[in-house]
């Protein structure tokens, strides 16, 4: 068990009060943190507010190497800190392995972004002018964040807002303290200087909250429920702070005729149970037109039945898919794999078809390995269905048919389309978000666009003889 404490201006401090537990073996506790309060985060935000200025005047290629070095640290432990991801989180091995790996490529990509980010040079119509335009840090950004992307989530939320200049307040989930120890922990002994990085841990309703009300945040960029995330859009914008929002999705997939019924299921079954359903990009709903239904839900359930998962997260979170899974019973669905949990809080990948596109299961998210197939007479009642949704994350087609991919492409109501690709997995270097009630609609996230919330834009004239 490891005791992870606040870390405020450059001090670790608090007492342990709140017990994680590994999801895979939940008598074992993971680590202890602090149940911080409205005091500790108001100190934190204090820190941070005396700390930014001298860390936005330092050279940005200095402020870059900080993240280069942490990314290497980090790479140094990449076993362990996969390890502890995997313990507090419940991920399997490789999947952690793979998120850690993330998190020391995002640090890079950012912390190299440092010698070329900048603003532009125009003409004038005014003579003897020159214009240009400035990236000035917001100040004081807030991040709270998830349990399902421990340690990938933070940086990439991190990354862009340290580089461009500002100083940093997170509060991580309650679930998985342990994986933003180590990344606060390789940016501190790579040279972060003291207060420009600041971790409040404790519950959302305490910590998240008082973080997200206090006046000196300027920027908070969340991701996690739409039912918080409206809120702390409300708190946000009632101050004209900025707000980034990553919320709830029901992704779905739509599988037309012409695709090959086992590279459909393979995608799917990716989509829907890599880290045990656990991504707010996780497809949750399939629509098949008639002629592949059959061959595709078999190859699916084959599928479902070789794929290794990892345990749900938590207990409540494992009672909300065996609900899911009930209320589809109830309705007359059919499972055709899984819905049993043979051990602890390892449910089995879960197949459903036979619901009705008005079901609860079909329309509200789950997040877990629970996806439901449905069928559609024609390419445009699946498209109408795939936008039939408050949500708006992600999307995918599998076809060979270019035109029907172009036309989903540019007709899907989604942030992020997949032609032929789980709807999982993203690359770093280009723009995520969503539309609808997964997103604030504002900012996006990662590649260069993230510069764009952590920053706004000065024009200077400068006027010459
Ligand atoms: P999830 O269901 O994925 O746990 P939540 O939206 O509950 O999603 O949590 C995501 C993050 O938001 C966590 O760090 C959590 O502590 C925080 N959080 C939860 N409730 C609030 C709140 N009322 N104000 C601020 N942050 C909150």
């Amino acid at each position: 068990m490891t005791t992870v404490q606040n870390l405020i201006g450059g001090e670790r401090v608090g007492d342990p009060e709140l017990a994680r537990h590994n999801p895979a073996n939940p008598g074992e506790i993971v680590a202890v943190t602090p149940a911080s309060d409205a005091s500790a985060v108001h100190a934190a935000v204090s820190a941070a507010e005396q700390a930014q200025g001298a860390w936005a005047a330092l050279p940005a290629p200095a402020r870059g190497a900080i993240l280069l070095d942490a990314a290497d640290l980090l790479r140094s432990r990449h076993s362990q800190v996969a390890e502890d991801l995997s313990r507090e989180e419940g991920k399997t091995p490789a999947e952690a392995t793979g998120e850690v790996r993330r998190a020391i490529d995002v640090l890079r990509f950012f912390g190299s972004l440092a010698w070329q980010a900048s603003g532009e040079v125009l003409p004038s119509a005014m003579p003897g002018t020159t214009i240009f335009t400035r990236r000035e840090p917001v100040g004081v950004a807030a991040l709270i964040t998830p349990w399902n992307f421990p340690i990938a989530i933070p940086a990439w939320k991190m990354a862009p807002a340290l580089v461009s200049g500002n100083a940093v307040v997170i509060k991580p989930a309650e679930l998985t303290p342990l994986s933003v120890a180590h990344l606060s922990n390789a940016l501190v002994e790579a040279g972060l200087p003291a207060g420009v990085l600041n971790v409040v841990h404790g519950t959302g309703s305490v910590a998240g909250d008082a973080l997200a009300r206090d006046p000196r945040v300027a920027a908070l960029s969340f991701t996690g429920s739409t039912r918080v995330g409206l809120g702390l859009h409300t708190i946000l914008s009632e101050r004209r702070a900025r707000v980034q929002l990553e919320m709830g999705g029901k992704n779905a997939y739509l599988i037309l005729d012409d695709a090959d019924p086992l590279a459909a299921a393979k995608v799917v079954a990716a989509s829907a149970f890599s880290l045990t359903g656990q991504a707010c990009t996780a497809t949750s709903r399939v629509y098949c037109t008639p002629g592949i239904m059959e061959a595709f839900l078999a190859a699916l359930a084959k599928e479902a039945e070789a794929f290794t998962m990892g345990p749900v997260v938590s207990e409540q979170q494992l009672a909300v898919d065996v609900s899911a899974i009930d209320v589809a019973r109830a309705e007359g669905a059919t499972v055709v794999t899984g819905g049993d949990v043979p051990s602890g809080q390892f449910l089995r990948p879960t197949v459903l078809t036979g619901l009705a596109h008005t079901s609860p299961v079909v329309r509200d998210e789950i997040f877990g390995p629970v996806v439901a197939v449905l069928g559609v007479d024609s390419y445009e009642e699946g498209l109408a269905r795939v936008n039939d949704s408050r949500y708006g994350l992600t999307a995918g087609i599998c076809t060979r048919d270019l035109t029907a991919a172009h036309h989903f492409a540019a007709h899907a109501q989604v942030g992020v389309v997949k032609v032929n690709r789980p709807t999982t997995g993203l690359d770093l270097n280009v723009p995520f978000g969503g539309v609808k009630d997964s997103s604030s609609n504002t900012f996006r996230e990662q590649g260069t666009a993230a510069l764009d919330f952590y920053t706004w834009s000065k024009t200077v004239y400068l006027g010459h003889e």
